[in-house]
């Protein structure tokens, strides 16, 4: 079956780059070994060639580095891609050529995306009374893409002039929203709430006071160590508050609410008191709804927006309102009626999460459960409201302590906007059609956020609903929102793309991480909507479909057997493949429901960044390395493919996906290595348990170490497991990590979906 790939022609040595002309030039035994596929990990390393400095663009945005590749964005009128990154880097003229080519142009925005030290942050300008200055028809705002005349501009959106009447029009040249690609504006009151500048957000902190949070530890911990927290709030913050809800249905009354450094005392003496108060506690029993409504109406009242950062153990039995059952519908999941345990027990979670946005109130939950909590349910408050689900399942503050505290006070300082309102404006004939992420929709155009964090992203969708006649396309994101010191701003990110009809610019000009993460949120979508089986036929079609326009369009002398690939789009099927291999999506009854649940709710508000190694792990052999002291790290190791043919049994690899670590030691590891870096003389003695690496003073401790802190920093703060070869858990990690391989019954090796996709191709062009 395996020599239907190459044909009679082929079998490839040596594959990279996956070029069509010298892969035709190629002769030999038509056996296919992984070797010859294209490889993430080649793809990757060749794109390292990229890092450094990076220009965006103008007047069209260039195609950007990889998002492994470490690069720093100069903004020449096109945004940074962290803010914006599109699946093409260029706009078909017709529907009709998306249609044709399945691609799809979609757009990932993360408007407060993290950046790195050598990028700078949009800055902020004020235009005084006159505000922004924007097109009197489609409200697009002023950016490096209007045409300026002398007393009026055209609009590059919509072609509409408008006249200028501000007194320093001949400055208007050196205005900054004339130069760059993503900047701020301070918003004139016709952009706040009912006409007045907002009040500095605030933070409020409920834990569960419950025997659970005793028992394993979190509630001591967490007060010991809070005050310390606290101080990484956001720099820019001004407002803190704490209440501990014995009584959460009192009504809070305004005044609670006070800055930090007032605060302080109060909050030591309480950190101090909640412990020994609650220490007799039997109480097992908790509630969790009213907790949230008090919170909420606490913030009202204060007249802020904010956020609730809420600590609980257990599903909310007790008798109030949101009282919800414990049910378990884990036998489920991965068959056709996992649908069915996705379904929130009751709607008031989702209703009251609507409230908190209205309010620009975000619920982050953090979850301490031993058993069911029902994700499903309470997390639509994080889920509507842009708020974050962190879940430490069994937690044991000895084991997961200081992992939960460092996830707290990363969290607690993330840049982060409040009470936001997104809306993405495009050129007329193109225009979003759906939106992905966690907001709020009351119109087809207005996207609300009770917050945006420098970690999330929303998705849209952009079609056609005519023939584009410029040569080039706009898309402009505008958000309004608070900033932490209470200003009223409006963040504006742009970016121009050229508009072809040539089918070999639009796939050159595709974005292989893009469409990945398009199609990680897609088939999350239509797995909860439509069930595995139509998700999969689905997505394996559209990736067939968009090679087989390639062929048709790019490649027509090519004979039917070769499967010819797009270089842009070489890794499609590899990362497809991935995508049905994660556990968001193929999960069985070996994972829990609220498990599954969090992962699908973690991927729906994901950066293309994060998504990358959540489909395609960084696996890297670190056996080898040492590092003496006082000596540097220069290079991360090598990465390998995340296939087990690539790990050798010799040598110890670090195994990571931005949620999850493993260190795999093979059986046949240097036994100085496995002495050096756990002070044990053989792997069976290694202490799996505790997910520990111990600190040893020595050249390969030091560098296992070093290479974890130079990892890139995850979507979570990462889980380690520590996993000798063959041991329990090394099933779990392969069918989790080892994406390239075959796991499980229903899904394919790397190898056997390509043959798949490309008989999938000589279907539809025969
Ligand atoms: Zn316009």
């Amino acid at each position: 079956m395996t020599s239907g790939l190459f044909g009679e022609t082929a079998a490839v040595g040596s594959f990279a780059p996956w070029d069509p002309r010298t892969y035709q030039q190629v002769h030999g035994t038509p056996e296919i070994t992984p070797n010859v596929l294209p490889s993430a990990v080649q793809v990757i390393n060749d794109d390292y060639a990229r890092s450094g400095l990076w220009s965006t663009g103008f007047p069209n945005a260039e195609m950007p580095p990889l998002v492994s590749t470490f690069s720093f964005s100069r903004d020449e009128g096109n945004c940074n891609p962290k803010f914006m990154r599109t699946t093409l880097y260029v706009v078909p003229k017709t529907g009709g050529i998306l249609k044709e080519t399945q691609l799809p142009l979609a757009v990932s925005i993360s408007p407060f995306a993290e950046l790195n030290i050598y990028e700078k942050e949009p800055p902020v300008f004020d235009f005084g009374p006159e505000g922004p200055t924007r097109c009197k028809r489609c409200r697009a705002y002023m950016c490096p893409f209007m045409e300026i005349g002398e007393r009026s501009f055209r609009c590059g959106f919509c072609h509409t002039i408008t006249q200028v009447k501000t007194a320093d029009f001949t400055d208007f040249k050196n205005r900054p929203d004339l130069r760059l690609g993503a900047f701020d504006m301070v918003a004139t009151n016709e952009y706040c709430k009912n006409g007045r500048a907002p009040k500095e957000p605030a933070f409020l902190i409920m834990i569960d006071v419950s025997n659970n949070s005793f028992s394993n530890g979190m509630l001591p911990l967490l007060c010991h160590n809070l005050e310390k927290i606290l101080r990484n709030l956001p720099r820019e913050a001004g407002q803190l508050e704490s209440a501990d809800f014995q009584e959460p249905f009192v009504p809070m009354v305004d005044g609670l609410l006070l800055p930090y450094s007032e605060a302080l005392p109060g909050l030591r003496a309480a950190l101090a008191e909640i412990p020994k108060i609650f220490s007799q506690s039997r109480t097992t029993e908790t509630i969790l709804q009213p907790v949230v409504q008090a919170g909420l109406d606490a913030l009202k009242c204060a007249d802020r927006a904010g956020k609730l950062i809420v600590f609980s153990t257990v599903l909310p039995t007790y008798d109030a309102p949101g009282k919800l059952k414990a049910k378990n519908q884990r036998s489920l999941l991965g068959t056709d009626k996992e649908k069915g345990a996705f379904v929130p027990q009751e709607d008031s979670y989702t209703k009251l999460g609507e409230q908190c946005v209205k309010s620009g109130v975000t619920v982050d939950l953090l979850l301490f459960p031993n058993g069911f909590i029902d994700v499903a349910t309470i997390g639509q408050l994080s889920a509507v409201t842009g708020g974050s689900i962190f879940k430490f399942q069994n937690f044991s503050a000895q084991k997961d302590g200081i992992r939960m505290l460092y996830e707290l006070q990363r969290h607690v300082s993330k840049k982060i906007a409040f009470d936001c309102i997104a809306r993405v404006r495009t050129s007329t004939g193109i225009r979003p059609i759906t939106f992905t992420g966690s907001f709020y929709m009351e119109n087809s155009t207005d996207l609300e956020f009770a917050t945006i964090d420098e970690n999330k992203a929303f998705l849209t969708e952009i079609e056609h609903d005519d023939t584009l006649k410029d040569e080039a396309a706009l898309i402009q994101t505008a958000v309004l929102y608070t900033s932490m010191t209470g200003q009223r701003r409006l963040r504006i990110l742009n970016m121009c793309l050229p508009v072809t009809s040539d089918y070999h610019q639009v796939y050159r000009l595709a974005d292989p991480e893009a469409l990945t993460a398009f199609m990680l949120k897609q088939a999350v979508q239509l797995n909860r909507d439509k069930g595995s089986a139509e998700m999969k036929e689905s997505l394996s079609s559209r990736c067939a479909q968009i090679l087989a326009t390639y062929r048709e369009k790019c490649s027509e002398g090519a004979p039917l057997g070769q499967l010819i690939l797009p270089e842009s789009l070489k890794l499609m099927p590899l990362y497809v493949n991935s995508i049905f291999k994660n556990d968001a999506i193929s999960g069985g009854s070996e994972m829990t429901v609220d498990d599954k649940v969090w992962q699908m709710e973690l991927i729906r508000g994901m950066r293309t960044e994060d998504v990358m190694p959540f489909i395609y792990p960084r696996v890297m052999p670190i056996s080898d390395f040492q590092i003496n002291e006082k000596e540097e790290m220069k290079e991360l190791p090598k990465l390998v493919r995340a296939s087990a043919d690539f790990l050798d049994n010799t040598k110890a690899y670090l195994i990571d996906n931005g949620v999850v670590l493993f260190v795999w030691i093979g059986a046949a590891c240097p036994q100085t290595w496995v002495q050096d870096v756990f002070g044990v003389s053989a792997t069976n003695q290694i202490d799996t348990e505790s997910g520990l690496i111990p600190e040893k003073d020595n050249a390969h401790s030091r560098a296992l170490r070093r290479v974890i802190q130079l990892l890139p920093r995850g979507i979570r703060q990462r889980k380690t497991f520590v996993v000798v070869e063959k041991s329990n858990l090394e099933p779990w990690m392969k069918k989790l990590l080892l994406v390239e391989d075959k796991s499980g019954a229903a899904n394919m090796s790397y190898v056997d979906y390509l043959v798949y996709i490309h008989r999938k191709i000589r279907n539809l062009i025969s």
